[in-house]
């Protein structure tokens, strides 16, 4: 009786390592053909610009007077340039990550000090638009890669340009909570509509491809700034977006000032 009872437990083990294997092989096949679209997009987006850049190169051998063309295609492949310039770089930071080996250089960094430095370096693009900046920066710390923390915030700064509108505001404080440090970022602007806010993390995901496009972006820098953020050990977080803000919110796990 013993050893019956016995053979059916090793069948039982058997039968849960068996689901376990499945569970493992479904999600490795996902994995793989998320990969497999990820090249598909990348391909695809790669090609776009190309596509425009390459016109204009045809048209302006046809046309080699035509001052008119000459100008269009010179501001047109500069964008467009950046654009894939842009993308490139992203499409480079996310495989890095996805490297098995891949380690971050985590360090004790003080938040404010680090959203300064973003601010300045960013400080011309914003007065360009004419943004209002407001800052309520505390000194806290967290244990972080100082590159990826430069990653986060100059994506989400970036976008609270570019989805602004002239003249609008961008409001950036940080905080500590129990053991964490709250970055938030909020800024005017058309917001993300209800249907889009849960797909925005989504690597090529654009709430509307034209007018991100206009603004030169990729789709790609929410899904960088997860992952990134992920990476520290925190989250991301659309805190709420309307017709009058939008409002980030990035957690890290923070750092004991006295040790
Ligand atoms: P992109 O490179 O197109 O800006 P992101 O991944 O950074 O791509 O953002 C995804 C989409 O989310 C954008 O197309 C934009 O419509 C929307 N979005 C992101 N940040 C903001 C923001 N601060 N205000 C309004 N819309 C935003």
């Amino acid at each position: 009786h013993g050893m019956s009872e016995r053979i059916q437990k090793s069948i039982q083990n058997m039968e849960e390592e068996q689901k376990k294997l499945n569970l493992a092989i479904n999600k490795l096949s996902l994995l793989d053909q998320q990969q497999k679209q990820f090249i598909g997009n990348v391909t695809h987006e790669f090609k776009t610009p190309l596509t425009s850049i390459k016109a204009y190169v045809d048209l302006l051998e046809m046309y080699p007077d035509d001052l008119e063309l000459l100008e269009k295609a010179k501001a047109d492949i500069k964008s467009e340039t950046q654009r894939l310039y842009e993308m490139v770089e992203k499409v480079l930071q996310l495989s890095a990550m996805e490297k098995y080996d891949f380690e971050y250089n985590k360090e004790k960094l003080e938040i404010g000090q680090v959203i300064e430095g973003v601010i300045n370096s960013l400080r011309g693009k914003i007065e360009k638009f004419g943004i209002e900046l407001e800052t309520d920066l505390k000194e806290t710390y967290v244990e972080a890669d100082k590159d990826s923390l430069a990653i986060i915030l100059v994506n989400l700064l970036d976008n609270a340009i570019k989805y602004n509108h002239t003249r609008g505001y961008i409001h950036v404080k940080n905080y500590q909570k129990d053991n964490q440090v709250v970055v938030e970022i909020a800024n005017t602007g058309m917001g993300i509509p209800e249907e889009a806010a849960q797909r925005i993390f989504e690597p090529f995901f654009t709430v509307d491809r034209n007018r991100s496009r206009e603004k030169g972006g990729t789709g790609l820098g929410l899904s960088l700034v997860k992952r990134t953020v992920e990476g520290q050990g925190g989250s991301i977080a659309l805190v709420k977006s309307d017709s009058k803000s939008t409002v980030f919110s990035v957690i890290l796990p923070s750092v004991k000032t006295v040790e």
